[in-house]
């Protein structure tokens, strides 16, 4: 009957919802003992210059070296981890880490790139961020003018979270702010002149059918010429081919980063990029 085949439904459904719950809380008390157990690792994406090729920036991007599992990529825990508020630990600990190791390259000579750390929306809420971000320059010696921090549109949209307030007493330590993924949240094209901020990054969706897909074409060419005239600065994520490369070349975009030149890889091969450009 309809009833039974409901009842079934239901208590499939719960199952289903019992397993995905008890697979968050085990996520969640494995990423409490990781972050204890010192099993996360940043990874470095270099960023560059569209027009000369070298290395202008490196994305911070979390790794957590399971023991058992191997290496495990942020979409597998970042999601639990906004959802507990561990992000705020772990976003913490991702600064503090690459503030430190860019601090240590710098010493080095290996120098004056920018750093670029993604930011949750939950450190915002729940977060001192301006109070994180003066305590790890200060402690790690990293210039805070090297730094650039990362936020998705959906940030910016929550009305909790006093952005321009937050975002100035930042920018007047001279950390830069940057839009990630930009195009893919609600599209308020208002806010792009309410917050004082510094870059957009084109999301990787409207870079991947480049040059063929004349819409992608369309709004790339319109969000670096927004971005110019706002007097922000422009990187393309997720540059695959070298067809992309010329196209975003040609439209005069500032930076780009993509596997076309490189993943983000380990501190050590980071280092080792860095070495061969010369920068020692
Ligand atoms: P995101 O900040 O937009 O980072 C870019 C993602 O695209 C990275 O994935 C990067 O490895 C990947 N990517 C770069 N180039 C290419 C390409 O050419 N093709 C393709 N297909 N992918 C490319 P990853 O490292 O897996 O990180 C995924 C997301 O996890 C990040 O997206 C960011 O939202 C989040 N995340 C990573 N680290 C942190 C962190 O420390 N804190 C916070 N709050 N979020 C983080
Ligand atoms: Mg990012
Ligand atoms: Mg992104
Ligand atoms: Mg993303």
């Amino acid at each position: 009957s309809a009833k039974a085949e409901g009842r079934a439904r239901y208590k499939f459904f719960n199952q289903e919802l019992t397993k995905t719950v008890r697979a968050r809380l085990e996520i969640e008390a494995e990423l409490r003992h990781a972050i204890q157990n010192n099993e996360l690792l940043v990874y470095y994406q270099p960023q560059y210059d569209t027009s000369s090729n070298t290395i202008v920036g490196a994305e911070a991007l979390v790794r957590w070296a399971h023991p058992s599992k191997g290496l495990i990529p942020p979409i597998y825990f970042i999601p639990v981890a906004e959802a507990t508020g561990l992000i705020s630990a772990i976003g913490n600990w991702v600064l503090n880490s690459a503030c430190q190791q860019c601090a240590t390259w710098f010493a080095q000579g290996l120098r004056d790139f920018t750093l670029a750390v993604n930011l949750s929306p939950y450190q915002f809420l729940h977060g001192d961020i301006e109070q994180n971000v003066a305590a790890t320059t200060a402690k790690t010696g990293f210039p805070a003018q090297h730094l650039e921090l990362e936020i998705t549109e959906g940030t910016l949209m929550d009305r909790e979270i006093d952005a321009i307030k937050i975002f100035t007493a930042l920018r007047a330590r001279g950390v830069r702010i940057a839009i990630d993924d930009f195009g893919t949240g609600y599209s308020s094209l208002a806010y792009l002149k309410r917050f004082p901020l510094d870059a957009l990054k084109i999301d990787r969706g409207f870079i991947s059918d480049l040059p063929d897909d004349s819409d992608d074409a369309a709004i790339t060419l319109a969000i670096i010429a927004m971005a110019h005239s706002l007097k922000l600065n422009v990187l393309a994520e997720g540059v695959e081919t070298e067809a992309q490369l010329n196209f975003l070349q040609e439209a005069s975009c500032d930076f780009y980063q993509g596997y076309l030149k490189s993943p983000a890889i380990s501190a050590q091969d980071f280092e080792q990029l860095l070495k061969a450009e010369k920068r020692l």
